[in-house]
């Protein structure tokens, strides 16, 4: 029952979750007897902050900062910090309950939370960045630590304010622990952290192809976004022959069927902060279609004639029109690097036409694991080299594909990787729950 019409987001991540688990509630009832359900429906923690900061002019400005500790029955709270002017208790609410069965899904021992502001840092100098994120966490730190809650990036929030967060946490607290991830390595970030969402979007879309005699050798690539799982997710697809030709930002998208010159994204985006129109001043025989211009009810990054589609932006960037251009176009995959970026009507419609469709909770969770690889090391105080940990984000991806898939076909619906990723990452929190207790 909707209880709060305003959190839109949320109760569609919610339904999502909730219809793929109805064969494991019948062949169970324990869950129901012990309302497992209404108990994981409801953060065990929500954090509602002030935020205030003072802007280059000396004003002060206010922003609402977020943190929902949302299930801890596998382990410490585990999700991203995200900075966008949209962020409002119920996109923290859908991350934070996504996150829940992400984490399951990786085998690793973490709980589910997500948190946040509203805060846009486009257009914000350095010094305007980092007193919001030292403000943000004279309020975070009495919440966070190692065995508690361990925040990470997300849309907005990358090593730069990760590491003016730590600062300020280091400070406060002063303790100097692997309360965040994402940290820079001199002072005990993991190798592949920047990488992982994006190289494990990849290796779980070269899981998918291998079952099907496929790969990614020469295939054509649509990819949104050009933030930091979109550029690593084209970066790998580089390195195992295969083409990116479209990738887009909040303003607009690009496509270049030479495909996209990846290391001038890198300039314009991570070096520059500049928009990926000003990519046309190199290439001009690219294409650029503005926001304004995008067909109606859908996104011109996928209206391009391609074999695999990687929304790597935002949620519900992927509606049903462009669902159905994409199928028309011959598109056999559809592979999520975001969270929730494919609208549940376009789901629907891939699910049908049999094409290959790998769910954001299961293909996107190679940040997370490989976050999880970083506390690993902390705690340990030792540091793992490149090869090492990209290894074992490409065991977990593959794993976490095996057992999705693996539920499914014991659910009667193989390849329906959505019933079989959130009845394997529910099952695992489901029973931690029980064996816990009324808590
Ligand atoms: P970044 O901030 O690095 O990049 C986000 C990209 O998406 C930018 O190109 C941005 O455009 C674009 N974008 C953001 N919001 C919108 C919007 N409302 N409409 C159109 N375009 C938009 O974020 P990440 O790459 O880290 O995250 C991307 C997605 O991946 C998110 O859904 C995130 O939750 C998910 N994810 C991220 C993980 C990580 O490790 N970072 C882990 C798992 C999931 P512009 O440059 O104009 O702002």
């Amino acid at each position: 029952k909707q209880t709060s019409p305003a959190q839109v987001e949320f109760y569609q991540a919610v339904e999502d979750v909730l219809e793929s688990i109805e064969p494991l509630l019948e062949e169970r009832p324990k869950y129901r007897e012990h309302s497992i359900i209404e108990r994981l429906l409801e953060p065990e923690r929500q954090i509602m902050f002030r935020v205030p900061w003072m802007d280059d002019d000396g004003k002060i400005q206010v922003n609402k900062g977020y943190r929902i500790e949302f299930n801890s029955a596998l382990g410490p709270y585990k999700g991203g910090l995200r900075f966008h002017p949209s962020v409002n208790a119920g996109i923290v609410k859908f991350l934070g309950f996504e996150q829940i069965f992400k984490n399951a899904l990786t085998g690793l021992p973490i709980g589910g939370g997500k948190g946040g502001a509203n805060f846009d840092p486009k257009g914000k100098s350095d010094a305007e960045i980092m007193r919001f994120c030292q403000s943000f966490m004279s309020e975070l730190y009495r919440h966070i630590g190692p065995h508690t809650d361990v925040p990470a990036g997300d849309i907005g929030v990358g090593s730069r304010e990760i590491g003016y967060l730590f600062g300020q946490y280091k400070r406060l607290a002063n303790r100097f622990d692997g309360v965040l991830t994402g940290k820079g390595e001199l002072w005990g970030g993991s190798q592949v952290r920047k990488e992982a969402t994006g190289y494990g979007v990849v290796y779980f879309a070269q899981c998918m192809m291998d079952d099907q005699d496929d790969s990614l050798d020469g295939k054509r690539c649509l990819i949104s976004g050009s933030g930091n799982v979109a550029i690593h997710a084209m970066e790998k697809l580089y390195e195992l022959g295969a083409k990116p030709i479209s990738c887009s930002d909040s303003s607009g998208t690009i496509y270049h069927d030479n495909g996209i010159d990846l290391d001038l994204v890198k300039r314009i985006k991570e070096e520059q902060g500049g928009r990926l129109k000003e990519y046309l001043k190199t290439h001009d025989d690219a294409e650029y279609t503005s926001k304004d211009d995008y067909p109606e009810e859908g996104h011109s990054v996928w209206r391009y004639e391609a074999d695999i589609a990687f929304p790597c932006a935002t949620q519900n960037e992927l509606t049903e029109k462009d669902a159905r251009a994409l199928l028309e176009n011959g598109c056999k995959y559809i592979v999520e690097g975001a969270n929730m970026p494919t609208t549940q009507a376009a789901v629907e419609l891939f699910i049908e036409s049999g094409v290959g469709y790998g769910p954001g909770k299961a293909s996107n969770a190679g940040g997370v694991a490989t976050s999880q690889l970083e506390m690993a090391q902390n705690a340990s105080m030792l540091r793992w080299d490149f090869e090492e940990v990209d290894e074992k984000l490409k065991e977990i991806m593959s794993n976490i594909y095996q057992d999705a898939k693996r539920t499914a076909e014991e659910f009667g619906h193989p390849n329906n990787l959505v019933l079989g990723a959130n009845i394997a990452g529910f099952r695992k929190v489901a029973d931690a729950m029980l064996e816990q207790g009324v808590v």
